[in-house]
């Protein structure tokens, strides 16, 4: 499932070039191209979906999340600790919408702060 016009869905073809973490047959994770941490990677379904809420196949959303803990030891940050964030549609500043787990660390985040 390919969407037109997503940003995307052309990394998972490759039609737009991503510095890549990690890649399997159904998810790709990469480094996001204006990080927020000094880690901070997305993982992506290869399917696009437009978000959290768009009825994912349990065993992909399931497959998404396990990845989290292959990201956090590829960078490093398993033990220092990490922060996932979901963004979902416009009250939480979605801006692209193919669903993407962002997983971000390398550095203390501020307590309860949702935006970091
Ligand atoms: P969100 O605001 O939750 O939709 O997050 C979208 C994220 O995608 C942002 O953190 C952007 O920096 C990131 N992003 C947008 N375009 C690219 C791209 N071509 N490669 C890597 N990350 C991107
Ligand atoms: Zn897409």
């Amino acid at each position: 499932m390919v969407k037109d016009d997503c940003i995307f869905c052309k990394i998972v073809s490759g039609e737009i070039e991503s510095n890549k973490v990690y890649e399997d047959e159904h998810i790709v994770a990469f480094e996001d191209l204006n990080p927020m941490m000094p880690v901070h990677t997305l993982i992506i379904p290869k399917d696009h979906y437009d978000n959290i809420a768009d009825n994912i196949p349990d065993e992909t959303m399931a497959h998404i999340m396990q990845t989290v803990g292959k990201i956090a030891d590829i960078k490093g940050i398993r033990e220092s600790g990490f922060r996932v964030i979901v963004n979902t549609n416009d009250d939480a500043c979605q801006s692209v919408h193919h669903i993407h787990v962002h997983v971000l660390g390398g550095g203390k985040m501020n307590d309860g702060d949702p935006s970091l």
